[in-house]
């Protein structure tokens, strides 16, 4: 068996940063806050992400997905949108 204990673990949520924080910190939007509250939640979502293990294969995943909602990977729903326009940009014929 291995010593290393990431090699150990069995399921990506084990060593998602957001595992255990509040749901409601990660969907402000789909709750309903706005103005700086909305920010607030999205800046500490943000932060938790930005310690995660799995930010790129999240935002990966949210683009992949098109999720609506949420901070997924480190992004706003407003800053998923955005990538995705520059995507398309990029790859008009969808990639
Ligand atoms: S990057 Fe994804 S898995 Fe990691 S803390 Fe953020 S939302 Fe959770």
């Amino acid at each position: 068996m291995s010593n290393n204990p990431i090699k150990q673990l069995t399921s990506p949520m084990e060593i998602a940063a957001c595992a255990g924080e509040s749901v409601s910190k990660f969907f402000a939007d789909a709750d309903g806050l706005k103005g700086q509250k909305r920010r607030m939640a999205n800046w500490e979502a943000k932060q938790i992400c930005h310690r995660c293990p799995l930010m790129k294969p999240c935002l990966r995943y949210a683009l992949q997905t098109n999720q609506v909602f949420g901070v997924w990977g480190g992004k706003t729903e407003a800053e998923r949108a955005q990538l995705q326009q520059v995507r398309k940009l990029i790859f008009p014929g969808g990639r």
